[in-house]
């Protein structure tokens, strides 16, 4: 496994040619085709999607606000700026069992598997786990449980196995990977079709909890850092990897930017909203990073130089942010 010699090397992205991505990786483009048909297929009223059997209009989810400014309508769903918090967020979000349902067997949430799982992908987050499971090693942490939260095709946990000795424990609602998932964690620790407020841990605490990509899926995202923080040993950390609402992509790329995916991406925390998310939940943040500062799509937009990346790396602008939190 490959260490960063300097604790200070952390703070610099992993970084990989990304120019021809959608080229050697088809699946994609199929993935956002796919996705963009399933949320164009609900029936919507002047553009926007508001049968009750399927949404409901939310209050903002991270400080309850109800006063909100439409920022724009994508696919029929409304992202919305809050004025008190300044939290990003779906207004007309599908309900959570139509959400859970999509997660545990559409083809949408299949090809994203698929992408996960492409030779460019796989091998760009390889580097991404294996620069945070350095970092980790770095912290001392006496308790060697670890739940990968919304583990997916089990791409986490295959690194945390192969790399550290953390026990891996998953939690997810995936059926088409649920032999795979077994097969890393133990039945025990498989917590299928749950949700992290549903588990009864009982004594069992947690040195890691990992969010990668997960976050932003969440009805409740207070309740489930507020769950996490619970489950956490005294020197626990929750690491946790989320699209970044300031990225320079979305000042680029505008409503066009992959990461506004409304069936799936309905909360954007923004620097406040974040801020105010872990303090509700019981954390504070420790460390944050900045992951992926240049996505394919901005190449025909920017000049890329080591400058640039520097650039944006200080200001924040990355494509995700990385967070390390632990409990208040
Ligand atoms: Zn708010």
């Amino acid at each position: 496994m490959k260490t960063w010699k300097d604790p200070l090397d952390y703070t610099w992205p992993v970084l990989t040619d990304n120019r021809d991505l959608r080229k050697n990786a088809p699946v994609i483009e199929q993935f956002f085709e796919t996705a963009r048909k399933e949320a164009e297929a609900f029936p919507r009223k002047d553009n926007v999607v508001c049968d009750p059997e399927l949404v409901q209009f939310a209050p903002c989810p991270i400080c309850g606000g109800e006063d909100t400014r439409t920022a724009f309508v994508k696919y029929g769903f409304i992202y919305a700026d809050c004025r008190t918090c300044g939290h990003l967020y779906v207004k007309n979000r599908l309900h959570e069992k139509v959400l859970l349902g999509l997660y545990t067997a559409s083809q949408t949430d299949k090809i994203d598997r698929q992408v996960k799982t492409s030779s460019p992908q796989r091998d760009y987050w390889g580097l991404v786990y294996e620069k945070y499971l350095s970092l980790l090693g770095t912290l001392g942490i006496a308790n060697r449980n670890a739940l990968d939260l919304g583990c997916g095709a089990g791409t986490f946990l295959r690194h945390l196995k192969a790399d550290t000795d953390f026990v891996p424990h998953g939690l997810d609602f995936c059926a088409d990977t649920f032999e795979d998932i077994v097969a890393l964690t133990g039945r025990e620790n498989y917590y299928y079709r749950l949700r992290m407020e549903d588990v009864d841990f009982g004594d069992k605490r947690f040195g890691l909890i990992t969010l990668w990509g997960v976050l932003e899926h969440l009805v409740d995202p207070v309740g489930v850092l507020r769950c996490c923080a619970q489950a956490l040993s005294g020197d626990g950390r929750v690491l946790l990897l989320i699209p970044n609402a300031h990225s320079r992509a979305l000042r680029i790329l505008g409503v066009q930017t992959p990461t506004l995916h409304p069936r799936g991406h309905i909360n954007l925390c923004t620097d406040s909203s974040f801020q105010l998310l872990c303090e509700k939940a019981g954390l504070i943040i420790e460390r944050r990073f900045q992951e992926l500062p240049v996505i394919d799509l901005m190449h025909p937009f920017i000049s890329y130089s080591e400058a640039f990346i520097r650039e944006l790396v200080e200001g924040n602008e990355a494509y995700y942010n990385v967070y390390l939190l632990r409990r208040a």
